[in-house]
């Protein structure tokens, strides 16, 4: 076993362990609901299904507990290949597959080119007019959507063991979102829907920009445990303060790029209105 194969079975072996969900149940309802919420006018008649996408937007997470194809469909740990590494980056899934194996690609995370075929089954069952499915597909892309958009899921070092900073993963999404819920709901801004000329690229983008941000969370974790190395209150405080606005960010970016995709779907699938539905 080479010295990289090591280092990712520990990695993987850690993140089953430890269970490391996204935004949390709280964190993507809030999101799926406000992106709902911001459906431009011509789709506005599809936010009566608001709530029950909202409800339904942690249910991803939940299946990864009976659903070993799930996994890998939240993340992508990017940096482990050498193409990203040097800027060109591998997107097409069987070239990648064929050198590093089917095995090691499943590992490293499957986010983009889940979300995309998630994209792709939207439209089809949106043009067939099937509610139930379409409100699953539109829940379910949400939550990956959201999942990308936490740095700490495009990234190999995605709970800090490299660096010595174990369990800033949950530190950072969960036990830190939660403190702030308030200032971050508030934080929410109206968001409109993006022209997406070609899908695959608008994925990988955000997937790509998502990533080059992570730096931050584990300078800001290195400087809040300089003053509070119990992470306690302080710790969490100072956490919030350096990656606020960042944070805020990543969550309005979140809701934007649901918006986006949910309407590049519907006019693909031909804008069906909403009583074609029922
Ligand atoms: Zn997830």
């Amino acid at each position: 076993m080479t010295k990289n194969r090591v280092i990712y079975f520990f990695l993987i072996l850690n993140f089953a362990v430890t269970g490391v969900y996204g935004w949390g149940d709280q964190g993507h309802r809030l999101i799926s609901k406000h992106a709902m919420n911001n459906l431009p006018i011509e789709m506005s008649a599809f936010k009566v299904w608001a709530d029950t996408i909202s409800a339904l937007a942690p249910d991803p997470d939940k299946r990864r507990k009976y659903d070993s194809t799930e996994y890998s469909k939240h993340f992508i740990d990017i940096d482990f290949y050498e193409e990203f590494n040097s800027y060109k980056m591998e997107r097409n899934l069987n070239r990648l597959k064929e050198k590093y194996s089917d095995s090691v690609v499943v590992r490293m995370g499957i986010l983009p080119w889940n979300t995309i075929d998630n994209y792709k089954t939207l439209v089809e069952v949106m043009r067939s007019k099937n509610k139930d499915k379409t409100i699953k597909l539109m829940s379910d892309l949400g939550h990956y959507i959201a999942d990308a958009h936490n740095p700490m899921h495009t990234i190999l070092d995605y709970d800090g063991p490299q660096t010595n900073q174990k369990g800033l993963h949950s530190r950072y999404e969960s036990k830190m979102f939660n403190r702030y819920y308030d200032e971050i709901v508030f934080g929410l801004k109206n968001v409109n829907p993006q022209n997406i000329p070609n899908i695959d690229n608008y994925v990988w983008d955000y997937i790509l920009a998502s990533h080059y941000n992570h730096q931050l969370l584990f300078i800001s974790d290195i400087e809040a445990v300089k003053v509070d190395s119990t992470y306690g209150e302080k710790y969490y405080e100072i956490l919030w303060y350096r990656t606020k606005f960042l944070t805020l960010q990543f969550l309005n970016n979140a809701s934007e790029v649901i918006v986006s995709i949910f309407f590049a779907a519907w006019i693909e699938a031909g804008k069906p209105a909403l009583n074609d539905f029922y």
